[in-house]
């Protein structure tokens, strides 16, 4: 690259954080942090002030998602690939059906199908860019087993196809992974019976941390399976127990030491999605931001939305593909140089293409200022 080009002030975003995860933190959370600094930071987990947060947290959360009777939400240490592994040894009893149209969605199928003590998986694969549904299995596997769990991402991070939660028919328990849509994607949580996420993307905080929205289904299952180990011929580690986390998060706590500034910054969020009118004004802001960027790419010619459905075109985090005459990884480090970071596309998906978080802390504004700056950078390229 040669002599980097200066975008125009007037054009460029107020902030310039467009990260698929981790993702823009707001300046509020970053003052809450500050205030925590005198107060919590560096404090134990098991005293009241942490405890405290873990409570706003749990409580937050039950009304953020509308909880139906029963659910509960747990929380611990390891973020959403830690629990993909809790999942594979806690809640699928002989075997999992997965959807498959992306990297995340790939990885919790390669999970189960590790597991010695669980049947192959049932994978439902789709080509990036589409996605696949979830469907009643009368396929038993080559073992006999029938499908006890269906999992599919909400929101598939590494393409940007998204899809709504339904229950199938005929039983089992549905296992969301939300870790991108939970809190800014439309979800009815009866039709789930875990709805699992992380904070680093919608509720804008660092990683570590797993939270899961539990149905007394999944809490039972949990229970059954983990009372029948070692003898039924799978061990649980107690740091991948769902019911120990159960178990702590009633407490206001986790297993192990949280981190304490993470807590802060993902109570504050939750508090302030609340505070705007919750999932419905969240849902309401990130569709605006999603409607301007496909808009755009379909006005420009040299741009397309990735996801060819609209329906499954994601409110969250938007792709779209440029034409092969403009090299999208120098419009990223162009767009870099000028403080707006993180559009690249996800690194295994190897497409020429750019990536837009939308998530509830970016400003709509913001993803306009993003399209204009593309289009100056598209304009000035040589
Ligand atoms: C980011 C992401 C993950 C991984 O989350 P970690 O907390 O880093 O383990 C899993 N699934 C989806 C859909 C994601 O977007």
């Amino acid at each position: 690259m040669g002599m980097p080009l200066t975008i125009p002030a007037q054009l460029l975003p107020a902030d310039g954080r467009f990260g698929a995860g981790p993702s823009k933190v707001r300046p509020e959370q970053v003052a809450a942090l500050a205030a925590a600094g005198a107060t919590v930071l560096g404090t134990s987990h098991r005293q009241p002030p942490v405890k405290n947060l873990v409570a706003r947290i749990r409580t937050g959360l039950a009304s953020l998602f509308s909880l139906p009777d029963g659910y509960e939400v747990v929380l611990g240490n390891g973020g959403s690939t830690a629990f993909w592994e809790v999942a594979t040894a806690c809640l699928v009893e002989r075997r999992a059906q997965h959807a498959s149209f992306g990297e995340f969605g790939a990885k919790f199928a390669a999970a189960t199908a590790r597991a010695p003590f669980l049947a192959a998986p049932d994978v439902r694969r789709a080509e990036p860019g589409s996605v696949a549904l979830l469907a009643a299995s009368s396929d038993d596997g080559a073992e006999g087993d029938g499908v006890d769990v269906y999992a599919t991402p909400h929101n598939e991070t590494s393409t940007g196809a998204m899809i709504t939660p339904t229950r199938v028919p005929g039983g089992g328990l549905m296992l969301i992974d939300a870790t991108s849509g939970a809190g800014a994607l439309p979800v009815d949580v009866a039709q789930t019976d875990v709805y699992y996420f992380a904070p680093q993307k919608v509720f804008a905080a660092d990683g570590g941390l797993w939270l899961a929205i539990a149905s007394p289904a999944a809490i039972e299952r949990a229970a059954r399976i983990e009372a029948a180990a070692p003898q039924s011929g799978r061990w649980v580690p107690e740091f991948l127990s769902f019911t120990t986390a159960l178990t702590n998060s009633r407490l206001d706590q986790t297993l192990n030491t949280p981190a304490v500034a993470t807590l802060v910054m993902l109570a504050d969020q939750v508090e302030w999605l609340l505070g705007q009118g919750g999932l419905e004004w969240s849902v309401a802001r990130t569709r605006e931001s999603a409607a301007h960027l496909y808009g755009w790419a379909e006005e420009r010619d040299f741009a397309t939305p990735f996801v060819a459905d609209p329906a499954h075109r994601s409110t969250v985090v938007g792709t779209v593909d440029l034409d092969a005459s403009i090299d999208a990884k120098r419009v990223v480090a162009e767009l870099r140089a000028n403080g707006v970071y993180d559009v690249f596309p996800y690194r295994k998906l190897g497409r020429n293409q750019l990536r837009v978080g939308m998530f509830p802390a970016v400003d709509p504004a913001d993803v306009e200022a993003l399209t204009a700056s593309v289009d100056y950078v598209v304009a000035n390229l040589s």
